[in-house]
């Protein structure tokens, strides 16, 4: 492994006279007490004297709680926030990342939209991000190197992927070879750009230049997008890699209706939990992507599995994919982690606005109560949910040799006061404006509001200008697409008026 930029091992901090976040105490703080790091993890908490050269940082009426893991990300659509009105997902799709050469960024592109990302999470104090990165038209070792750089400049800890099918597009939709006029057919039948000979060259890149780099901060996963956008065979050295290295494998299952309808019509009548699982490739390694359509022979095989479940409750609301199935999960054992999906589909890049949204959509699903989320489960699924599903022991924890990415929030700030309980107003009342301080690996990478590292107004004026100049080509692109609509539409309406036997929409 090369690492790019070597950093030197933060010096030591102790927190002092800190309230620490425990979801599992009554009012979800622990008495006053001090919390060290020392060579990025917490090396103690207790009653504690300051070290010699050690940054003292006094914690009075405030909370530190464990960096928020975003669990589930595209950061490929930074720039995008507010571009799309609401649509299904596989209409939304034709417009999100259209394989076009007119839309290929430069690596300076993707560099700054990266980092657009990473300046919203710190701030707010997401200290983690999996980041599921797709590449139009396809990945190259230059778009890679610049969006690994942004994670490891900003300070974020990042895990990421190549997000890239590799059969045609019409191999992974139902209905639309009958629909579409042969000119309009072709381009999709026709094979991806990146073969997965080649994309797996490609990650060999990600893992020979990246993996590790940042004392360990910046890692690798694997992605198959989803079990119906990649062969067999590619899914299988997908998952030969993961097992070698240990890595996070992400997979897009059963977002919406119309992929349970695929399963059925052309998987002979299999979900694709049940697929995956016929390949043998269903593990405890593979992060499944919102699992909104299961049935509950799905839930027994994701549940027998151990892999973790990734719930995006805004993308899935912004999408209308419907509302998965929160508290079955959560019966049969099914590790849950949080995630904004894409800043296209969410559109803020904020884990506050997703545990909201966690907390109260599945209000809808059951008129028993007993059923809801609380808010210590909405929290340990965006914390230790986050770092499980990520393959980081202790992250998202407060015990001694667990990670030191935390966050300080002001408990005088007014989502606080007065302070009734803490784990409800972190979920149902804070916003990210409370955050003081944001630390990653034992390093203040976000400090009253601002990235520490990085010249932020000089990237968002840079971000500003460049993504103006980026206008007419997603206009052109646009305009590109429109002609498959009606196609798509009639693909989806098929789909939709489909009984499928669940029901996870009002209608
Ligand atoms: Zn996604």
């Amino acid at each position: 492994m090369t690492d790019p930029r070597p950093e030197t091992a933060p010096t030591g901090t102790l927190f002092r006279n800190v309230r620490l976040l425990d979801p599992d105490l009554g009012d979800g703080l622990s008495a006053s007490c001090d919390l060290r790091v020392s060579g990025g993890r917490i090396a103690a908490t207790g009653t504690l004297s300051p070290a010699e050269g050690e940054t003292v940082i006094d914690g009075r009426g405030h909370l530190l709680m464990p960096g928020l893991v975003n669990g589930h990300f595209h950061s490929s659509v930074n720039h995008m926030k507010g571009r799309l009105p609401s649509l299904p997902l596989e209409i939304f799709m034709l417009y999100e990342s259209p394989e076009l050469d007119d839309l290929r960024p430069t690596p300076r592109e993707a560099y700054l939209r990266t980092m657009l990302g990473c300046i919203e999470m710190l701030r707010g104090g997401t200290t983690s991000v999996q980041d599921d990165c797709f590449f139009v038209p396809f990945p190259e070792p230059e778009i890679i190197d610049a969006v690994a750089r942004a994670y490891l400049d900003s300070g974020m800890r990042a895990r990421l992927a190549l997000d890239q099918p590799e059969v045609p597009e019409l191999d992974k939709l139902p209905f639309l070879r009958d629909l579409l006029p042969p000119d309009l057919a072709e381009p999709l039948s026709r094979p991806a750009r990146r073969s997965a000979q080649e994309l797996l060259a490609l990650y060999d890149h990600l893992i020979g230049h990246w993996h590790g780099a940042g004392n360990g901060r910046i890692k690798a996963a694997v992605s198959c997008s989803a079990p119906q956008r990649v062969t067999p065979e590619y899914f299988a050295a997908l998952d030969a890699l993961s097992r070698t290295h240990d890595l996070p494998l992400y997979a897009h299952m059963l977002e919406t209706r119309l992929q349970r309808v695929f399963g059925e019509d052309c998987l002979g009548g299999r979900s694709l939990v049940r697929y995956t699982q016929d390949l043998g490739l269903l593990s405890e390694r593979m992060n499944v992507i919102h699992a909104i359509w299961v049935d509950d022979d799905d839930l027994d095989l994701l549940a027998d599995s151990g892999c973790s479940v990734a719930h995006n409750p805004v993308s899935n609301l912004r999408l209308g994919s419907g509302i998965m199935r929160w508290r079955d999960m959560l019966d049969r054992g099914i590790p849950l982690c949080l995630g904004v999906d894409e800043a296209i589909a969410d559109d803020a890049i904020s884990m506050w606005g997703v545990m909201k949204t966690a907390a109260l959509i599945h209000t809808l699903d059951t008129p028993d109560f007993d059923r809801w989320p609380t808010a210590p489960e909405i929290l340990r699924a965006a914390t230790t949910g986050g770092g499980r599903a990520m393959r980081e022991p202790g992250l998202g924890t407060l015990v001694p040799g667990a990670p030191a990415d935390l966050v300080l929030v002001d408990l005088d700030a007014l989502p606080f006061v007065p302070l009734n309980d803490v784990a409800r107003q972190l979920v149902h009342c804070e916003s990210g404006t409370s955050v003081r301080l944001t630390m990653v690996q034992g390093e203040i990478v976000a400090e009253d509001g601002r990235l520490t590292r990085v010249d932020e107004a000089a990237l968002l004026r840079e971000a500003a200008e460049t993504f103006a100049a980026r206008r007419p080509a997603m206009a052109r692109a646009d305009k590109r697409m429109e002609r498959f609509l009606p196609h798509y539409r009639a693909m989806y309406d098929m789909a939709s008026a489909r009984d499928v036997g669940l029901r996870r929409r009002l209608t």
